[in-house]
């Protein structure tokens, strides 16, 4: 079955863990309703509001279903999901893909499929704003279709929910549909070991200082631990949950804002905890030293004739439609034994910031045919050392 499928092989060592919440992600053509989704959601399900309490937004909320949980990332967009893989973080589980009925699959939907896919992370589709009066929801199946996601109803395994946003039509079954899939990935940790966890979003608070928001991916962070995010330290002095209630403690897949770091750190910036000081700075040497290696084609070509680099990973940018079935043809068709080539993205327009983010990410680079380079896609290509490849004549 498809639920067999998808099953990943690399739980299996931890089968003997509790389970552990799904964490989600929306992604979407901008103004198809990612955000109107995620308040509806919290609107109908946070756990326990507190009356009259502001809450704090502090990057991620939990809902609770069927009594079950459910934690959802705060940040839209495949943009955030990807610059955080860049940086070497697994944060998501599972992925919303939100579509609007009136509207159908457009260049950011496109893009947001190719990078949940190149991140192996399940999608589920929310047809969404099927309220409105021009909304087609058999058109959209059909364009998902054409991208390889085939419906259910029609005898794939992509699971699409129509929902209103504005409504609340399908919300339930949407979240239903979460845990569903949650249960296929059969996801495990365990809360009886020292957590490490992942920076969902830092700031400076004028009053508390550095207020980094981590989501605990594994065992359990307490106040009171050794903190090692990125390159800083600190004791957690205190924990504020998605309620922006206090708390002592936090289990796996569990938002918390925590102050007491000495500094703001990056999103994206891994967590562990350290027993003394001596061996928080040994964390921080060790994660430097990890750093992942970035591709290039001066460094490429070596690791392709050792063996060591066995896919080649490309996003692929062009000046017109037209030319990227021919090209992608080309460029697959230099698959050897010895090396699958793999096109991750495609599409037109210039290389943008988030074409790097995703090839990094992915340990590619980026091809380029008749087309520009943005500024902030240049800057990060150097920094981070990736291959922007342009060519002018096919
Ligand atoms: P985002 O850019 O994907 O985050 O889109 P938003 O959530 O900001 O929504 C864009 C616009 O569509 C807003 O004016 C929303 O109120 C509206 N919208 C979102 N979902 C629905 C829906 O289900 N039905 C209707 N009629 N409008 C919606």
């Amino acid at each position: 079955s498809a639920a067999q499928k998808r099953k990943r092989p690399d739980q299996e060592q931890f089968k003997h863990l509790p389970l552990r919440p799904p964490v989600v992600t929306i992604m979407g053509h901008v103004d198809h309703g990612k955000t109107r989704i995620l308040d509806a959601i919290r609107q109908t399900h946070v756990m326990e509001s507190e009356a009259g309490g502001i809450t704090q937004h502090i990057g991620a909320y939990q809902v609770e279903i069927k009594g079950q949980k459910i934690t959802f990332l705060d940040t839209p967009g495949h943009e955030a999901f990807t610059a955080m893989r860049a940086r070497g973080a697994r944060a998501t589980d599972i992925t919303i893909l939100v579509v609007a009925a009136d509207d159908g699959i457009m260049p950011q939907t496109l893009e947001a499929i190719d990078h949940a896919r190149a991140a192996g992370v399940p999608i589920i589709v929310a047809v969404n704003k099927i309220d409105k009066p021009g909304a087609n929801p058999d058109r959209v199946k059909q364009q998902l279709a054409d991208q390889g996601l085939v419906v259910e109803e029609w005898g794939g395994d992509t699971i699409a929910v129509s929902t209103s946003a504005k409504d609340g039509t399908g919300i339930d079954e949407l979240l239903e549909n979460i845990l569903l899939v949650a249960e296929i990935e059969d996801l495990h940790a365990d809360p009886n070991t020292s957590a490490t966890g992942v920076v969902i979003e830092a700031e400076m608070d004028k009053s508390r200082g550095a207020m980094t928001t981590v989501l605990v991916q594994n065992g359990t962070l307490k106040v009171g631990d050794i903190a090692v995010i990125g390159d800083v330290f600190g004791k957690v002095k205190a924990m504020f949950n998605d309620q922006n209630k206090q708390i002592r403690k936090a289990e796996p897949s569990t938002p918390v804002a925590i102050l007491g770091l000495p500094a703001v750190p990056n999103v994206g910036d891994t967590l562990s905890v350290a027993t003394n000081e001596r061996q928080a700075r040994l964390h921080i040497s060790e994660k430097a030293g990890r750093k992942q290696a970035t591709v290039n084609l001066f460094s490429l070509h070596d690791q392709i004739v050792s063996g060591k680099v066995k896919e080649l990973n490309i996003v692929l940018k062009t000046d017109v439609q037209g030319s990227i079935e021919p090209i992608r043809a080309s460029l697959e068709k230099l698959t050897t034994e010895n090396l699958t080539v793999h096109i991750i993205h495609a599409g037109t327009g210039n290389v943008t910031e988030n074409d790097v983010m995703l090839a990094i990410a992915s340990n590619g680079l980026v091809i380029g045919f008749s087309t520009g380079i943005e500024t902030g896609a240049q800057r990060l290509s150097d920094a981070e050392n990736v291959d922007i490849r342009q060519y002018d004549i096919i």
